[in-house]
């Protein structure tokens, strides 16, 4: 299975394919520190980050200096209510052990041609905490074909 495949897997989130009809989407990331501190990061889409999920993740990522260590000990769950999460995002999403918030789901439909990215210092920083080359994390993950 490709890490892709995995990854949604791993994403506990039910499958329901879910959605608004709107373009935008907007998500709450909680992220509980080992000291049961609490902080929110609310994600949008078009925000050059890619979609809302990964949004929330870049400004928490790039606030620990996106520090693999530190990452692991926090706990994180994503909200996401007003569409099912897309593949590519459950995926990530499960890779990073991020859990389902409430009425939160996931979808494997594809969404046509449309390309998926994240933030260059996002994808290095899944290939060093899935610890596989960033070519893998392109072709496998983000399903780029170059
Ligand atoms: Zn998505």
């Amino acid at each position: 299975m490709s890490l892709l495949d995995t990854g949604y897997d791993k994403f506990d989130a039910i499958e329901k394919h879910h959605n608004d009809g709107a373009e935008s989407c907007s998500v709450t990331l909680t992220v509980t520190d080992s000291e049961d501190d609490v902080e929110n990061f609310d994600g949008e889409t078009g925000k050059e980050h890619g979609h809302a999920e990964m949004d929330a993740l870049y400004q928490f990522l790039n606030g620990i200096g996106w520090d693999v260590e530190q990452f692991k000990t926090y706990s994180l769950t994503l909200t996401c209510q007003d569409k099912a999460c897309c593949k590519h995002c459950s995926a990530i999403l499960g890779h990073l052990g991020v859990t389902a918030g409430e009425k939160t789901y996931k979808s494997n439909r594809t969404m046509g041609k449309t390309s998926y990215s994240i933030h260059p210092s996002f994808r290095s920083f899944l290939a060093k905490y899935l610890k596989c080359k960033e070519e893998k994390i392109r072709v496998e993950l983000l399903g780029w074909t170059t």
